[in-house]
């Protein structure tokens, strides 16, 4: 299972998480500090903006 990175915009949490692709489609990525949605998925080693909404 793939291991994604991402940032929370609401507090600069760093966290990780494991999820299905499948899942990853359908659930909202949470900051486990905060709990805020406003999370972004960050590559190792560089930060990317995804700013797209597909
Ligand atoms: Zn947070």
């Amino acid at each position: 299972m793939p291991i994604y990175d991402y940032v929370c915009h609401a507090c600069d949490h760093e966290f990780q998480l494991v999820e299905r692709i499948s899942e990853h489609e359908k659930t909202k990525p949470k900051c486990p500090e905060c709990k805020s949605t406003k999370v972004e998925r960050v590559l190792t080693g560089a930060f990317v903006k995804t700013g797209k909404k597909s």
